[in-house]
């Protein structure tokens, strides 16, 4: 279905980036991977769907490298068709004790980085008139928790996003959604399990349990595949009128 278009997916060397990157990958898109850590190992799990797949290491808190790697996509692959604004981290403190360069950082990585990486591959998209932004915000882009003002502010900021830029390009092929997960066991979510069990003094399986049965009704985590086939969902022939919209896959979280 996307053979020959091109996906951008930001923070995919790990976890929801990288399932997305497969799922556009399954479907014939070309891939350009980006984020830290292992690179490697994730170029190869996406070559091995049989698309061509670049990467750049553009850290997302700097606009002039995320610039740059907007223009390394196009110069690899033609043009950035489909642009998954996925890279985040998170902190988890009370306003009070939150350290002012960890609340800078989030709301460069997880919130301005998308609104550069958008604003830069617009033009290409509306000249195209077709286009998919695809914002990976969370459910805390819907609803807020304790200790993750910075995180939660960055998010609803992504949710905001995804409406201004659906609705300016209402009337052309471009279309701009958010995917808002509940848990999804990934290395972000991970230490926070750990950091559970080690202040409770209990398992990690018990922090595990304890962590979804405070907010997802469903007792279960939300996988990567999942998300990667919302997303394909977006960039399918069925999408094309789906504009603006914050979904959630969040076991229920945001329906209490
Ligand atoms: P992860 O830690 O597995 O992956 C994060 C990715 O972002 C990695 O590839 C990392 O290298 C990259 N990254 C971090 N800082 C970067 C920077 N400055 N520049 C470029 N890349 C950077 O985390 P994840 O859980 O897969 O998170 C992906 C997205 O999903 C994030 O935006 C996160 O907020 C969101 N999310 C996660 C969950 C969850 O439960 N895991 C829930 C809702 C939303």
């Amino acid at each position: 279905m996307l053979k020959g278009k091109t996906a951008l997916v930001t923070g995919s060397t790990s976890g929801i980036g990288l399932g997305i990157a497969k799922a556009l990958a399954a479907q014939g898109a070309n891939i350009v991977l980006n984020g830290f850590g292992d690179v490697d190992g994730p170029k190869a799990e996406v070559a091995a769907l049989g698309v061509k797949v670049a990467y750049h290491g553009a850290d997302m808190s700097k606009p002039a490298e995320i610039e740059d790697m907007l223009k390394f996509a196009a110069a690899q692959f033609g043009q950035v068709d489909i642009l998954v604004n996925n890279a985040g981290i998170q902190h988890v403190a009370r306003i009070e004790n939150f350290p002012v360069e960890r609340w800078d950082a989030i709301i460069a990585i997880n919130m301005s980085s998308a609104f550069h990486a958008t604003r830069l591959a617009l033009p290409a998209m509306q000249k195209a008139n077709w286009g998919r932004i695809i914002n990976v915000a969370s459910v805390h882009g819907l609803v807020g928790s304790a200790e993750k003002s910075a995180y939660v502010t960055a998010k609803h900021g992504v949710v905001g996003l995804t409406k201004v830029t659906a609705l300016e390009n209402a009337t052309t092929g471009v279309t701009c959604n958010a995917i808002c997960p509940g848990w999804v066991l990934t290395p972000l979510v991970q230490k926070q399990v750990d950091a559970k069990a080690a202040a409770g003094g209990i398992s990690n399986l018990e922090a595990t349990q304890q962590l979804l049965g405070e907010k997802e009704p469903s007792l279960q985590f939300t996988t990567p595949e999942e998300l990667g086939a919302l997303a394909v969902f977006f960039c399918s022939p069925a999408g094309n009128n789906v504009r603006g919209v914050a979904w959630n896959m969040d076991g229920g979280w945001a329906a209490q």
